[in-house]
């Protein structure tokens, strides 16, 4: 598919099936891909190793903007890096995992990566690429006017399922009903912060993956896409 140079924003709590769809969809159409949950996870992940209390907002605020952080826009092998460090498989562990959202609630954390996220995408839309970016905040505070917004969603035993299958894919072990709990605790905090929570856009398409597979969710996906393509009257 032909499609012009646009952000597509991709929102939703974790397991609803964002990334490996958001992955397929910016492969499909020619566009970037940017992970900003990545982003999160790798800053938790240096502040860990740096042995920061990441219950200590204080603590967490003032070390923000220390780390170097990189990351690849390249669908197919998206890396981040910290300090020049590869941490794209790292980051995906239970002990990130337990960790980020306590960082991500801080805001000088969030000033700083929304300020990347929004510089990324500006330099992919000026260099003719569209981009597909997903995370929390995307279609609400990151990238507000992106014409094609969806908010993935999936019942909480479907997410909880994908999430254990995640987990065991990085060699660690996991069980459905700690995933559940997991979660369940993540999505609380994402939602309840005060900066920038998990919520849907106003003008956003709702998507309820629980039944549908990958392939199904990239259509539909894919379909909004065409569908708001042809109405804006975009080649
Ligand atoms: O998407 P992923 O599960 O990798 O995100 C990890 C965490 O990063 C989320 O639980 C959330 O705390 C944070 N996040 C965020 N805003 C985003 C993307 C992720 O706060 N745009």
């Amino acid at each position: 598919m032909e499609t012009a140079p646009i952000v597509l924003a991709m929102d939703g709590p974790s397991g609803s099936g964002k990334s490996s769809v958001s992955r397929e969809v910016a492969s499909t159409l020619g566009f970037r891909y940017l992970d900003t949950g990545a982003m999160y996870r790798a800053l938790t992940w240096w502040m860990l190793r740096e042995g920061v209390d990441v219950e200590d907002a204080a603590a967490v605020a003032a070390l923000a903007g220390k780390a170097e952080l990189s990351i690849g826009t390249d669908p197919l092998s998206a890396q981040v890096k910290v300090n020049g460090t590869d941490v794209s498989l790292p980051i995906r562990g239970r002990e990130v995992t337990g960790a980020v959202s306590a960082v991500s609630a801080v805001p000088a954390v969030r000033t700083r990566l929304v300020g990347m996220q929004q510089q990324i995408i500006a330099a992919t839309l000026a260099a003719g690429a569209g981009i597909v970016v997903e995370g929390r905040d995307i279609g609400t505070v990151v990238a507000p006017d992106a014409p094609v917004k969806m908010f993935l969603t999936a019942t909480a035993d479907a997410r909880a399922t994908r999430r254990t299958q995640e987990i065991l894919h990085t060699g660690e072990n996991a069980t459905v009903h700690e995933m559940h709990i997991d979660m369940a605790r993540r999505d609380n905090l994402d939602s309840s912060r005060a900066a920038s929570p998990l919520a849907q856009a106003a003008d956003s398409v709702l998507l309820d993956t629980t039944q549908l597979d990958k392939n199904g969710v990239v259509a539909a996906v894919l379909e909004q896409v065409r569908r708001t393509v042809l109405v804006s009257g975009t080649p």
